[in-house]
């Protein structure tokens, strides 16, 4: 393989020794950063994520309320249990998984998380401070996908950073703060989306390639240029009767024949998902700390 893998899971590692100090002072204080986990219903894949992330708690010393619900469970009732964490003061941070089932409203759920505790970083004025480029909690992935570029040597300053997806969890974010001119940033961004005609036009262009479509292997040899740095954000479940489980996890680029011509990439698994939970650490944190600014 010509590539050098951009190692996600390492680079988390080292947040996680950073974090555990951050952590050990402020229990020297007396302060215990909490943060409460939703998981409404029983999709594998929403459980395993929410599985990692309650790990990681426990890992570093963050106090973790677990609160599981079934699908039935009404909207009113859920943003009852989101008003009494908010109320918690053994909470810093409020994580509501999505998906959420059909009958709930996410847009309503998302704005009932007060600012303070938003530590995923989906409420709408947690953008807006975003965008203005405020103090804020990121959101996890975008932030993420960020540090593992500048902790791996890629810093996207001066780059031409191709996104392929523009959702509200990964692209327009990452878009966003990718562009801003700050240090670690200050890229010339280009979002592609369905709405793109000709996308190898632009992802042969891309200096850091990020893939962000949920799509298996939809990034093929031919998209990349030789120079590209590419981090695939994909978690796609495709059917491996060969398995125990019967599926197995491949990301949005075609690993095998991608990683052959680039300079670096990031694998699936290990590369962005590792980087996501620890974000979400570092802002549980971070909220932990403002919260107890005198
Ligand atoms: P999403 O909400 O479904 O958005 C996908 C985006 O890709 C959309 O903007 C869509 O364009 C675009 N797209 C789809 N097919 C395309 C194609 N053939 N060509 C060009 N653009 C295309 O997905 P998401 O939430 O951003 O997640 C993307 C992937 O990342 C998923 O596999 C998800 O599981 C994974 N993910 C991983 C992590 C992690 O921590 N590892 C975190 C979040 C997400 P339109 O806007 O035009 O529809």
């Amino acid at each position: 393989m010509r590539a050098k893998i951009i190692d996600g899971k390492a680079i988390a590692s080292q947040i996680k020794v950073e974090l555990k100090k951050e952590i050990c002072l402020l229990n020297n204080k007396n302060i215990y950063p909490g943060l409460a986990t939703i998981l409404i219903g029983d999709d594998p894949a929403s459980a395993a994520y929410v599985r990692m992330k309650e790990k990681m708690c426990e890992e570093l010393g963050i106090i973790n309320k677990s609160i599981r619900l079934s699908n039935t469970i009404t909207e009113k009732k859920l943003l009852e249990i989101i008003n009494e964490l908010a109320q918690n003061n053994c909470v810093n941070g409020i994580l509501v998984q999505l998906p959420l089932p059909k009958h709930i409203n996410e847009k309503n759920i998302i704005n009932s998380i007060p600012l303070n505790k938003d530590v995923d970083g989906f409420h709408p004025h947690t953008w807006g401070k975003m965008m203005t480029g405020e103090e804020t909690f990121l959101p996890c992935t975008a932030a993420g996908i960020q540090e593992m570029l500048i902790r791996s040597g890629n810093n996207p300053e001066k780059k031409h950073v191709v996104i392929v997806g523009r959702s509200k969890i990964v692209g327009l974010p990452l878009a966003n703060i990718l562009v801003k001119k700050s240090a670690g940033a200050n890229a010339t961004v280009t979002v592609c989306h369905t709405g793109t005609k000709d996308i190898s036009h632009f992802t042969n262009q891309a200096d850091i390639l990020i893939a962000a479509i949920g799509k298996p292997e939809v990034i093929t040899a031919d998209m990349v240029n030789k120079n590209a740095v590419v981090i695939d954000v994909g978690v796609n479940r495709v059917e491996a009767p060969e398995k125990k489980r019967g599926y197995r996890l491949v990301g949005d680029v075609h690993f095998d024949s991608v990683s052959q011509k680039v300079r670096a990439i990031s694998p699936v698994p290990g590369g962005v998902g590792p980087m996501t939970i620890i974000m979400l650490m570092k802002n549980t944190v971070k909220a932990a700390q403002l919260a107890n600014l005198k």
